[in-house]
């Protein structure tokens, strides 16, 4: 079946030339390793062993570059492995390197398949194929029927079993295994042994740290440590199975890997999977703390965004009845130049063209006579029309009684009026309805069909004619301009804003289009600036004041969230140390952290503002303004986010700087 090699005609797969590590320990040198020089060749099963503190742990490290020696050469497959940065080194672990830990080292959290699969999704393999390649795996193993068991659920030797699966995943050349029998019984032991001595006979180089005799007589060589130093050396078998049997997975790995930013969504599925099973199944103390630090951060600042909000609605709809949001343009001649004609068409120029103009009313009235049986009163006579961009307005007033002139009575000149409170007293009896009676205006019927509510001064310009008194009749503009006025020249035209606080530009819009218009500047253009000024500094204060809160409690949420996921990083710290095992980079591990943070800050923001939609009554009820939109919606959620990415990171990085081998050792 196989080829073979007689030994010295293939280059040896791992070269040691004098290696020497050492430690510092409470101050005083330690020498792990001195002048260690040894050959292993691909299909080699050796067992290293010697007395605790030999140095075997810290030669394993080495040779699986988890570690670098202080002095000699380590070549792999003939090339320098000293010379090579952190991400080349977990590109070697990667590709080239499975271990096999004592304690399995598997992720509680995750099935047996996921762990498998584990190493080919720092490799970058597509899902579909290294979900194909460890099913396989695992049923190559007498595993099929484990595949979706975690590893509580599993015996020790299943558990080795997907532990040494996962370290024939991307196809290693070397397997490197600690102690893989040792917490075995002897059953499961053997199990394990007979699929590493298959491992080596299928052209791995198999090398295992072990005491047990067992192990060591299987083994085709025997390294004995002492003091750093090899004590002993079988030597490499006089024959070796060929290398045609080798595994191909590492490069059909190579082929199938996903690129760009299809391995980064990967990477995010993956992320948020082993979170959500991490968090629903192991820690879910940590998790529900972090999400809800960052829910009373999002609370906060969702309360007071929309009180800011709340409070400047309040702000505008009484700046509305002051006028504040309002400008009007009258004729007036300046600089010797004539005083301009204003026209409807100007009003209908302004309401389209002026983005911030929401509503134009064209002001054309009179006094005149009114007249009701024997009764008669001297009237403001008020032609009315109302031109929108959008058509619909919500500036029709309030009326006691009544309907108010539509757009119809307008077209159709109807001879129809709503009178103000002080007319309907002048004229009528105090329990009389004045609406369906028809009044004299010039000589002329018209019918009444509405009454308006109190002084309704917010209609139109304060004062405008009276009309503060309610002493005033409203028409339809084109029967007060053709029946009663015999112009349809508005005396003026008023202006009301969206945007109180875009006054000024809006102004200038108005004054550049009617400049346009009509060839010259013979018009006034007049608004209440001194209020529109403090309207805009006040605003600015609330968001200034309200919004330092809520930065000050998302800031807390934020050092929450960090606190947290720091105990995260050192509780998982073997967990980590395990990832960099089977290849992840240091940029793997901390993208993991950040995505966790992330990921339960957005959580947190959400309940924070289900919490602050459910609040929202209970603010109301005390008499706070609130007011929510969707960018204050869409504005916590990005800060939770953007919270969890910043105070993510911190401890992401402390978690990717980790030493693996230290991180190994580690106790949890
Ligand atoms: P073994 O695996 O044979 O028990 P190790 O390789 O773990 O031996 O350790 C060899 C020597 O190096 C021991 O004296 C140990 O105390 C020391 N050593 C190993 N790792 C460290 C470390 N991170 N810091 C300090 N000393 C260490």
């Amino acid at each position: 079946m196989l080829a073979t090699w007689v030994m010295g005609s293939e280059p040896p797969l791992i070269e040691l030339e004098r290696v020497g590590r050492r430690y510092v320990k409470k101050g005083a040198p330690v020498v792990a390793l001195r002048d260690v020089s040894v050959r292993f060749h691909a299909g080699e099963f050796v067992c290293i062993s010697g007395p605790s503190g030999a140095g075997k742990s810290t030669l394993m490290h080495i040779l699986g570059c988890l570690d670098t020696p202080d002095s000699g050469s380590y070549r792999f497959a003939g090339r320098e492995v000293q010379a090579l940065g952190a991400d080349a080194l977990a590109w070697l672990r990667r590709r080239a390197f499975g271990f096999v830990f004592q304690n399995y080292n598997l992720l509680e959290s995750a099935t047996a398949r996921e762990n498998v699969e584990l190493p080919a999704v720092y490799a970058g393999l597509a899902p579909g194929v290294r979900r194909a390649r460890a099913l396989e795996l695992l049923a190559e193993l007498g595993l099929e029927r484990r595949v979706n068991h975690r590893p509580s659920m599993l015996s020790g030797g299943e558990q080795q079993r997907v532990a040494i699966a996962r370290a024939m995943m991307n196809g290693g050349r070397v397997i490197l295994a600690d102690e893989p029998t040792g917490s075995l019984d002897s059953k499961s032991g053997e199990e394990a042994l007979r699929l590493l001595e298959r491992l080596a006979a299928e052209g791995h180089a198999v090398i295992l740290i072990s005491h047990n005799p067992d192990v060591a007589a299987r083994a085709h060589r025997r390294v004995a440590l002492l003091d750093g130093r090899i004590e002993a050396d079988s030597g490499p078998p006089a024959r070796l199975p060929g290398v045609t049997a080798f595994r191909q997975g590492s490069n059909a790995a190579e082929m199938a890997a996903i690129g760009g930013l299809g391995r980064l969504l990967d990477r995010l599925r993956t992320g948020v999977a082993s979170l959500r099973a991490n968090l629903l199944r192991v820690r879910r103390i940590y998790a529900a703390l972090t999400t809800f630090s960052m829910l009373l951060g999002v609370w906060v600042v969702v309360t007071m965004l929309s009180i800011a909000a709340g409070v400047y609605a309040d702000t505008l709809t009484t700046m509305g009845q002051l006028g504040t949001n309002r400008m009007q343009v009258e004729p007036r001649s300046r600089d010797g130049e004539r005083s301009v004609d204003l026209t409807l068409q100007d009003a209908y120029a302004i309401a389209e063209q002026v983005p911030n103009a929401e509503r134009v009313m064209p002001l054309l009235g009179q006094k005149l006579t009114a007249r009701y049986g024997e009764k008669s009163q001297l009237v403001s006579v008020e032609g009315y029309i109302e031109i929108t961009a959008a058509g619909a307005s919500r500036y029709a007033p309030r009326l006691e009684r009544g309907r108010f002139i539509t757009p119809r009575n307008n077209d159709n000149i109807d001879q129809v009026g709503v009178i103000g409170r002080a007319v309907k007293d002048a004229l009528f009896s105090v329990e009389a309805d004045p609406v369906g009676q028809y009044i004299v205006l010039d000589n002329l019927p018209f019918l009444v069909q509405g009454l308006l509510d109190g002084e309704q001064s917010h209609i139109g310009a304060p004062g405008w004619l009276g009309r503060r008194q309610g002493r005033f009749i409203m028409v339809p503009f084109r029967a007060a301009a053709a029946l009663l006025l015999g112009t349809d020249a508005p005396q003026a035209l008023e202006i009301t804003v969206r945007d109180p606080l875009k006054m000024a530009a809006t102004a200038q819009a108005v004054r550049e289009l009617l400049i346009r218009r009509h060839g010259g500047e013979g018009f006034l253009i007049s608004y209440s600036s001194a209020r529109v000024e403090q309207m805009g500094r006040d605003r600015m204060n609330l968001w200034l004041g309200l919004g330092s809160i809520g930065l000050i409690a998302l800031l807390a949420g934020g050092l929450g969230v960090m606190a947290i996921m720091l105990m995260a990083v050192s509780e998982r710290t073997r967990e980590i140390g395990m990832r960099m095992a089977v290849g992840a980079r240091r940029r793997d591990i901390a993208q993991q952290f950040v995505i966790e943070a992330v990921a339960l800050a957005a959580a947190g923001g959400v309940l924070g503002l289900l919490v602050s939609l459910a609040s929202n009554p209970v603010a109301q009820s005390f008499g706070i303004p609130t007011a929510f939109s969707p960018w204050i919606l869409l504005a916590a959620l990005a800060c939770s986010a953007g919270t969890g990415l910043a105070f993510g990171i911190a401890p992401a990085r402390r978690a990717s700087r980790l030493d693996p081998v230290a991180a190994l050792a580690a106790r949890r």
